[in-house]
């Protein structure tokens, strides 16, 4: 059996999860396995139902009384629980910090080596893993020696598809956990949303960096997102600086994306922004400076001014959309 942790919130999974599931399914159908699913937390039965359709035959359901929200130690309990009792050859998380963080914890609490960033795995003996290493600059080829091979997929290197399974069957558990699993865990969640739509899903990222000039400069950026329905991303500078949040933030050290169109706007592209974006689908360049090293992944590219090119585009974009 293969077994992939799923990610959801109150039930509703989310995209990048469905894309660790998707690759796990693959995964566990070239050595004719089973493919099961944990998820923590309330809403198990609801998130049951579209991990059957993704393929998974059983979703093990852990809840605990002290058990609220997102808990990293607690869930990997969970997780070695069921490598004890079932023995999966290979146990899959989406590469989110979360993830990342979840198989951190499982791979110390059971002594086995964790394969992080993969983007293809050939199970045997030993597995083989390519991962993505600095930041996407560089690929790693490896073997893993272990019982149960234990990896994160990287974001947006595999796109979810429906395996048009039914509803999976649920097993719900109560995983043994002590006060110390529990003492990590979220209380309250809140996210930072354009129209709904979350930087990690928007199908448009309209993205800023040092080039916007200020915190009132996002406004015409916001204005764009908004129009194509879309989120607003931004450098590593632009946090810094205080001008956004840290949530806005594309790269190595912020949210992975992969829309079909990134707008990076007074963005120079070192490779840590670039770790974040370097998969969108296409990607459309605002820069001052024809130098600029973000113009060797453009798509498409303006080289002048943002603050009179974005406005242009804001105008154009209502009028096409009113017409
Ligand atoms: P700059 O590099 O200063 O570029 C500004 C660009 O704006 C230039 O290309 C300039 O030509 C253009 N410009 C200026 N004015 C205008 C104008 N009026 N119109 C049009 N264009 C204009 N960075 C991230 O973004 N995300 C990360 O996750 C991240 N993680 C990091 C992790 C580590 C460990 C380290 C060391 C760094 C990390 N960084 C990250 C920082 C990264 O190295 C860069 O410093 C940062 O991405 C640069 O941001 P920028 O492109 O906005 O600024």
């Amino acid at each position: 059996m293969v077994l992939v942790w799923v990610d959801h919130d109150r039930g509703r999974v989310d995209e990048l999860s469905l894309q660790a599931v998707t690759f796990a399914r693959v995964l566990a159908a070239a050595s004719n396995e089973e493919l099961d699913a944990l998820v923590v937390g309330v809403g198990g039965t609801a998130a049951a139902e579209v991990l059957g359709e993704y393929g998974v035959r059983a979703v093990h359901s852990a809840t605990h009384p002290q058990l609220q929200g997102y808990a990293p130690l607690a869930t990997a309990r969970a997780l070695a629980e069921i490598l004890s009792a079932d023995s999966p050859s290979a146990v899959v998380a989406i590469g989110s910090d979360r993830g990342n963080e979840v198989m951190a914890h499982l791979a110390a609490v059971t002594d086995l080596p964790l394969a992080a960033d993969c983007l293809e795995v050939a199970a045997g003996e030993p597995a083989r893993v390519k991962r993505s290493r600095w930041g996407g600059s560089l690929y790693e080829e490896a073997e893993v020696r272990a019982p149960t091979t234990l990896l994160t997929l990287a974001p947006h290197s595999t796109e979810a598809v429906s395996a048009g399974g039914s509803a999976a069957s649920i097993r719900e558990f109560t995983p043994a956990l002590s006060d110390a699993d529990l003492l990590v865990q979220a209380k309250a969640e809140s996210s930072e949303e354009t129209a709904g739509v979350t930087l990690a899903d928007a199908k448009v990222v309209v993205s800023g960096g040092r080039g916007v000039g200020g915190a009132e400069g996002f406004a015409v950026l916001e204005e764009l997102a908004e129009l194509l329905n879309g989120a607003v991303g931004c450098s590593r500078v632009v946090t810094s600086a205080g001008w956004r949040p840290h949530t806005d933030q594309v790269g190595q050290t912020g949210t992975k994306v992969a829309p079909d169109l990134y707008i990076a706007c007074g963005i120079s592209g070192a490779t840590q922004h670039l770790a974040g974006c370097r998969t969108s689908k296409t990607m459309l360049v605002i820069n001052n400076d024809p130098e600029a090293s973000i113009l060797a992944h453009a798509d498409y590219a303006v080289i002048g001014d943002l603050h009179t090119i974005l406005p242009a585009i804001v105008a154009e974009t209502r009028k096409a959309k009113s017409a």
